[in-house]
């Protein structure tokens, strides 16, 4: 078995997951930089240095994803973190401004198969992940599942007439990441007797491809959250949904 608690971040290529792995290496992990793209994930390890290894991983594929689970058991033996990060977004289509990333995401008009192929990713995706690693985070000493979800998914503040984000509530991204939260809380409630601990979290808005840029955080700063919920120990909770400042309202 490997001799170093070993953590797999989906979709780390890039973006919040690619400063996650970059962190979590920092904290004495061999990470699995999680990548649908071989190549584009030899790069982000290779940028890493060496605690991080690249890993072929489509979270819509099942056989990409048994194979990860695969490899994982076979070559390291252990898994102690998962952190699902890989997430798209309907507004990260190039070319398409606020205005349209706003219209697009109208229920009235929403296209079914951006629908469905962002629920295939944010939701779907995370749950046949969770399922295929789980036989190895079982056997981890402090298990722990970090999934990055949204405020954008919160049903209590998008229900509050007050919040000035609520016109931007729509039909795509918002409800794979209220349905990603209930997912996280499911496994929380069936997971808390083993100790795995899972919990979600709004890493901010922040400038990547996911918003065209139009984000205002750095990766830096989203990735804090994810990383130290990530490094829980015992006594840290389950079940949650936080930010950076709090805790939010599902
Ligand atoms: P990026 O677009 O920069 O990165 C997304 C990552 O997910 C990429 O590595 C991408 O891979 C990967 N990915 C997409 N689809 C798949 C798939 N089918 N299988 C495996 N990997 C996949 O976005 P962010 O870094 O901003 O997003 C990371 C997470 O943070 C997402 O879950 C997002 O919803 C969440 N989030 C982001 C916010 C923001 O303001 N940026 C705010 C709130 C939440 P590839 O390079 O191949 O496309």
């Amino acid at each position: 078995m490997h001799n170093k608690p070993v953590a797999l971040v989906t979709g780390a290529n890039k973006g919040i997951g690619l400063q996650i792995a970059k962190d979590l290496a920092g904290q004495g992990f061999t990470v699995l930089v999680g990548s649908r793209n071989l190549e584009n994930g030899h790069k982000a390890a290779e940028s890493i240095g060496e605690p991080a290894r690249a890993l072929q991983l489509d979270v819509t594929s099942q056989d990409s994803i048994a194979a990860a689970a695969e490899r994982i058991r076979s070559e390291l033996g252990r898994l102690d973190v998962l952190v699902n990060n890989a997430g798209i977004s309907h507004a990260g289509k190039p070319g398409r401004t606020l205005e349209e990333v706003g219209q697009a995401g109208r229920p009235s008009v929403a296209s079914l198969d951006e629908v469905r192929a962002v629920f295939e990713t944010n939701v779907f995706g995370v749950i046949a992940v969770t399922q295929a690693m789980l036989p190895l985070l079982l056997k981890a000493p402090a298990g722990r599942i970090v999934n990055v979800s949204s405020g954008a998914g919160s049903l209590t503040l998008n229900a509050d007439p007050a919040n000035p984000h609520r016109p931007m509530f729509g039909a795509v991204y918002s409800p794979s990441k209220t349905a990603l939260n209930a997912i996280t809380l499911a496994f929380a409630i069936e997971l808390e007797p083993t100790g795995i601990k899972v919990n979600a979290v709004c890493p901010g808005f922040t400038s990547t491809d996911l918003n065209n840029f139009e984000g205002t955080g750095t990766v830096e700063q989203a990735a804090r959250q994810p990383v130290r919920l990530a490094l829980l120990g015992e006594n840290g909770p389950t079940g949650t949904f936080s930010n950076e400042s709090r805790q939010l309202p599902w």
